[in-house]
């Protein structure tokens, strides 16, 4: 344990086997898991033909080289097109390295058009990953605090807010792109407003600015659709994605359409694992079991109802601020801080997560069924009303 870097406060438990939405611990007991490892855990555990598939690829061939030509790679990026109506793909390894493609590709398409100190636009209360040039797009104090000197080239605005983002362009001649969450995750399930997205592609489209969208958390089924644009009816011209791309394989990767999909030449960005056989197959393989197995309609229907019965379960009480959420990813935020609740629904066996202090998150795998769900919203229901009126 020792030899560990202190960066995680861990929770006591230790799981050593997963089935479904199932989980178990070293001494045997049994966690409904309504995290799914932060979104990544889509297919639920160990899917048996998620696992198939990677130990198939794994006894075939794991890893060459980007100096070749990867015949997964090509597949998943032509799959991923298809999917999101992106023309092109890059791969790498996680969500922050997503981003950092996406930023990159945005500097380098402003020095593109003589733009010296491209800028890009991010929100209040985002959260876009752990490195310099994220953390620096990440609109959390707690993230950056005592890694100064961060990055510049950086412009924060309320989410939301199109009004403070059409400010934006009035001063400030560097912008080159706009980097959002459809629907953020770590900032406390934040859903927007009806024509938010649309007002961005206006003004990015006013503008000459590239809108690129973090899906990382709220991408490959979360929201009830494959991306979460697709509720808005735009279309982006960079999508992030990590977390359930892969499900648990670590992969990620920065998409582009149009004159984004150009920026990049070759020796501009790489990565050694982005992108290899092993982490494409297991992405194909989620990809094919979400259509196989109807999830992203179960993720829209389920949230929907989950939604539903938290409402109908904590009606009454005082201290609920809002049930909120798209597809399943779920928040229900609280007017007091609230990460006690953590300790206790592990305690009882079930998996949750409290973000931004006071707002309950759950993030199931999308093949939970009903009468999981049901556990679920019945457990944590009591919960919080034992908390709230404690
Ligand atoms: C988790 C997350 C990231 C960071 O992903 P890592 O794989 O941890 O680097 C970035 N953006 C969003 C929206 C996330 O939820």
């Amino acid at each position: 344990m020792s030899n560990l870097m202190n960066t995680y406060l861990r929770l006591p438990v230790t799981f050593t086997k997963g089935e479904g939405v199932w989980l178990w611990d070293e001494g045997g007991k049994r966690y409904l898991d309504a995290l799914a490892g932060v979104a990544v855990c889509g297919l639920g555990h160990c899917h048996p033909k998620l696992v198939r598939a990677i130990c198939n690829q794994a006894g075939t061939l794991i890893h060459t080289s980007n100096l070749y030509h990867i015949g997964k790679q090509e597949k998943l990026a032509s799959r991923l097109a298809a999917l999101s109506g992106m023309d092109n793909a890059f791969f790498c390894n996680s969500g922050a390295e997503a981003n950092e493609a996406a930023i990159k590709l945005a500097r380098l398409y402003g020095h593109g058009k003589n733009i010296d100190l491209p800028t890009i636009i991010v929100m209040e209360k985002s959260f876009h990953g752990r490195t310099m040039a994220t953390l620096t797009a990440s609109g959390n104090r707690k993230v950056q605090a005592g890694f100064e000197p961060l990055l510049t080239g950086f412009a924060r605005v309320p989410y939301n807010d199109l009004e403070a983002v059409s400010q934006v362009a009035v001063h400030n001649k560097n912008v080159v792109a706009i980097l959002v969450e459809p629907y953020q995750g770590e900032g406390g399930v934040n859903v927007p407003e009806a024509n938010y997205l649309q007002g961005l592609r206006h003004l990015c489209d006013q503008n000459g600015w590239l809108l690129m969208l973090d899906e990382v958390q709220c991408g490959i089924g979360r929201s009830g659709k494959w991306f979460a644009f697709q509720h808005s009816g735009i279309v982006p011209d960079v999508i992030t994605l990590a977390k359930g791309l892969g499900s648990g394989v670590p992969i990620g990767a920065c998409l582009a359409k149009g004159i984004a999909a150009d920026v990049f030449k070759p020796g501009n960005h790489a990565s050694t694992f982005g992108g290899n056989p092993l982490a494409c197959t297991a992405a194909l393989t989620t990809l094919e079991v979400i259509e196989e197995e109807d999830l992203l309609r179960n993720a829209l229907e389920l949230g929907d109802f989950m939604r539903m019965m938290f409402k109908a379960q904590l009606a009454g009480l005082p201290d609920i601020n809002q049930i909120r959420g798209q597809g399943l990813m779920i928040g229900i935020e609280l007017s007091r801080p609230c990460g006690d609740l953590v300790r206790e629904a592990l305690r009882q066996g079930l998996l949750i997560n409290v973000t931004s202090d006071r707002v309950v998150r759950l993030l199931p795998p999308l093949v939970m069924q009903r009468s999981e769900a049901e556990q679920v919203v019945n457990m944590l229901s009591a919960l919080i009303r034992k908390f709230l009126l404690a």
